[in-house]
């Protein structure tokens, strides 16, 4: 589903990835673990057309999208749930909703889609009228994720997304992810908690200063002592 190859990524003078290669196959679902500033992110960004890539090659769904732009790459259906949510406070939930699927043109199936986001997550659908931003960090999670399924993605990204939540939240926003994965679509998980992602991942990259240095399923993952030494705290 995705395949990327030898991908290279900066910032002004910073170079941020170094030939990141990683294979991602229908209906996987995929972890990047990694310190901070290992390089995930700019993956995820490169990706979803965020940061262009300097060299190498995204191939989705059978297509070269290396150097799409967002609009293109979520048109090629790549949904991306960015670091620290980035709901828009000030408009409702409702509208949130609305903004992941501005770019569809099949109303029906988008209206079936949202009943689904609220009955997965009773929690928006009792909200719906209220600004984003009074909600619980918990509840904007949900609808960052609701929000990214409402473009009907084909490949979900999910950057950080137990950050910064109370540890029960956490676990069923894992949960959910699993689930999102059990209903067919393929998702990619960045995550700081490599300990959870192993768990509920079926295959792992492990990202250090812009390259992968290793790679397996999570549970041999889990098993490796380097792995358990540097990232889940021996
Ligand atoms: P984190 O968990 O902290 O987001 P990460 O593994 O996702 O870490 P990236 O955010 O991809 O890492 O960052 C990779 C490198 O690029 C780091 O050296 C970081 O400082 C740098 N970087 C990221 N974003 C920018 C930016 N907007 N401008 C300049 N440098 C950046």
């Amino acid at each position: 589903m995705l395949e990327i190859r030898d991908l290279e990524c900066g910032y002004g003078p910073v170079s941020a990835l170094k030939g990141v290669s990683l294979d991602v196959g229908a209906g996987e679902l995929v972890a990047l673990i990694g310190a901070n500033g290992a390089g995930k992110s700019t993956t995820l960004r490169a990706i979803s057309g965020l940061v262009k890539p300097r060299a190498g090659t995204i191939r989705f769904d059978g297509r070269d999208i290396t150097g799409f732009d967002p609009a293109q790459a979520l048109a090629a259906g790549v949904a991306h749930c960015p670091e620290g949510r980035r709901v828009f406070p000030y408009m409702s939930v409702a509208d949130n909703l609305a903004m992941g699927a501005y770019l569809r043109r099949d109303p029906i199936l988008v209206g079936q889609d949202l009943d689904r986001v609220y009955s997965d997550f009773p929690r928006l659908a009792e909200r719906r009228r209220q600004a984003a931003g009074t909600l619980s960090g918990g509840e904007q999670q949900m609808l960052a994720i609701g929000r990214a399924l409402m473009s009907r993605p084909k490949l979900v990204m999910f950057d950080e997304p137990s950050l910064g939540l109370a540890p029960t939240i956490v676990e069923q926003t894992l949960r959910i992810i699993r689930g999102i994965r059990d209903g067919g679509a393929t998702v990619l998980l960045v995550e700081q908690n490599a300990f959870a992602a192993l768990e509920i991942c079926d295959y792992a990259y492990l990202i250090a200063t812009g390259r992968v240095v290793k790679r397996g399923t999570g549970a041999d993952l889990l098993a490796d002592p380097n792995v358990r030494e540097a990232y889940l705290g021996g």
